[in-house]
């Protein structure tokens, strides 16, 4: 996702209660039939639940808030159940199989997750806003990134409204009244049935509806053979009506950003992309196959061309392969954020490239966070500050010198792999140190170890000499005592006397102090030398 802003970030620090987490159940597909009102935020729910037994267990734990049970059925039989304030109890004694069938029906307001409201004309209206931990309250789950699954979303709204959700379209149909005397609730109004299937499995926190007036123009076909059905990836933008004429001009870039990634990374993993004006929190919400977008971009005709590379980078990065652990979550915002960046790179160029790696490297030596936490952080409970500089920004920029490290051969075949071995799937950071291994190698424990699981940045004091006995340049590094040392590759382009700049790499040892000399023979002094002249080292440089 895009942050929003500071203030709209400070807004929503409410502690997150963890998920169920448990290991002895997993849910593998949902059925969800809703009901939406005409007016208010009183919802009726009906989730139909594939429960696969994984281990001995007495008790299925469901994550549910606010909202009532009003029966639960076991194997299409009534079952007991208990509920508390954040969780369902269904005892699983003398149910039998490894594959269950649970039905929950349940109904009450809606605080949060499914987001109801009203827009500037007074229209009713509801987006699915569900990161980190929010599903939970409109939707009975095991609501953790770990537990992924298909959903079939089955929804009843008035019939003003259009609806849009993960995967495919299955049905659109208007319910005759006569069959629905009750229809909103008891006013007779006209309802249609929505019904979308999302086909592969993906987190909870990326399920969603949008139930709005909504138009919907269709961008150009793109990444034609590159859909993961081999057929052509087809990509529309819902607005609000009145947006109908100035649809942000950004969404022109949207068929290059699917051409680019697909070629670059793997068939794009879903049905379609949609993306869509919405009331999300966040600036950008990457739900698979239909990304919402902060309504306020939309209206300022304004959504970034960069937001919509960072959410469509995240289909493949968060979507298909979901870190299994929120600590691990750079694996989404650190992979979205640097594809973004080489998505600005091939369609604005190397500068534009350059200038985004020299603006997020500014954002991450002045950020406390970064100097205070590792970006594997397994100790932070509260999982809107995971949305901080580490995930995203030194996230990014740990790709970056990854990808300097081992070169862009190995770098993007391990990604590639890492990919195809997690798609549909979860991955722990080791997993792609291993695909880049394997690919390149290069053991990377110590690459990954000092920019991923201990803070900060490497900071680095230079003074250089000419030795005219030897020809050479004798430079001194020293590491200041703020972090430990990193172990590192320098890279410097020395200007000789006649103004030749040639560039040398040199390594820097994990030592408080070193000295490398230069493998450049010089007649003269040069005069002068330019470190990390391609922006390739989390590092501040202080010359002397
Ligand atoms: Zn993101």
């Amino acid at each position: 996702m895009k942050k929003r802003s500071a203030f709209s970030l400070a807004l929503m620090l409410a502690t997150a209660p963890l998920g169920a987490q448990q290991s002895a159940f997993h849910i593998s597909n949902y059925n969800l039939t809703l009901d939406l009102p005409e007016t208010g935020k009183t919802i009726e729910g009906k989730a139909e639940l594939t429960v696969v037994r994984k281990a001995r267990a007495d008790t299925l734990v469901l994550d549910l808030l606010d909202l009532k049970v009003k029966s639960v059925l076991l194997g299409g039989r009534p079952a007991t159940f208990t509920q508390d304030a954040e969780h369902i109890r269904i005892p699983m004694v003398g149910a039998r199989g490894d594959t269950l069938a649970v039905v929950v029906e349940y109904a009450g307001a809606v605080t949060d997750g499914l987001i109801i409201g009203t827009d500037s004309a007074g229209r009713w209206m509801a987006f699915g806003d569900n990161w980190p931990n929010r599903a939970r309250h409109w939707i009975p789950s095991i609501d953790h990134p770990s537990d992924k699954a298909t959903v079939t979303f089955n929804v009843r709204a008035p019939s003003v409204l259009k609806v849009v959700a993960n995967g495919t379209l299955l049905e659109e149909t208007k319910i005759p009244l006569a069959a629905d005397p009750d229809g909103s609730f008891g006013r007779g109004v006209q309802r249609t049935l929505t019904r979308w299937r999302e086909s592969h499995p993906i987190p909870v926190y990326l399920f969603t509806i949008a139930a709005a007036p909504l138009v919907r123009y269709d961008l150009a076909a793109s990444a034609c053979g590159f859909a993961r059905d081999g057929k052509c990836v087809s990509q529309m933008v819902y607005t609000a009506p009145e947006q109908a004429a100035s649809m942000p001009a950004n969404f022109k870039y949207s068929p290059d950003i699917m051409d680019f990634f697909t070629h670059l990374v793997a068939p794009f993993p879903y049905e379609k992309l949609a993306h869509l004006q919405s009331s999300t929190r966040f600036g950008g919400m990457e739900n698979s196959s239909a990304i919402f977008y902060a309504d306020g971009g939309f209206r300022k005709g304004g959504t970034a061309a960069g937001t919509i590379a960072h959410e469509t980078a995240h289909q493949w990065f968060g979507d298909a392969v979901t870190e299994r652990e929120w600590g691990h979550l750079w694996l989404s915002e650190g992979f979205a954020t640097y594809f973004e960046e080489f998505w600005t790179r091939h369609a604005f160029g190397d500068s534009a490239f350059k200038a985004e790696m020299v603006r997020t490297r500014a954002q991450i030596l002045r950020d406390p966070v970064v100097a205070s936490r590792p970006v594997i952080d397994t100790t932070q409970t509260d999982l809107m500050k995971l949305l901080d500089a580490n995930s995203y920004q030194k996230g990014g920029w740990t790709l970056h010198m990854l990808r300097t490290l081992v070169g862009d051969t190995a770098f993007f075949r391990g990604i590639r792999d890492y990919y195809a071995a997690h798609v549909d799937g979860n991955a722990l950071t080791d997993d792609l140190m291993h695909a880049i291994e394997n690919r390149s190698g290069v053991k990377l424990g110590w690459f990954f170890d000092q920019w991923l699981r201990r803070p900060g940045f490497a900071s680095l004091t230079t003074s250089w000499r000419y030795d005219a006995a030897t020809h050479r340049v004798v430079l001194d590094v020293e590491q200041g005592a703020r972090f430990a040392p990193y172990r590192l590759t320098l890279s410097a382009d020395v200007t000789d006397a006649a103004g030749a700049v040639h560039r040398v790499h040199v390594e820097i040892p994990a030592e408080k102090s070193a000295r490398v000399t230069f493998p450049l023979d010089l007649a003269a002094p040069p005069r002068g030398i330019t470190f990390d002249p391609d922006v390739e080292l989390l590092a501040e440089i202080h010359g002397k």
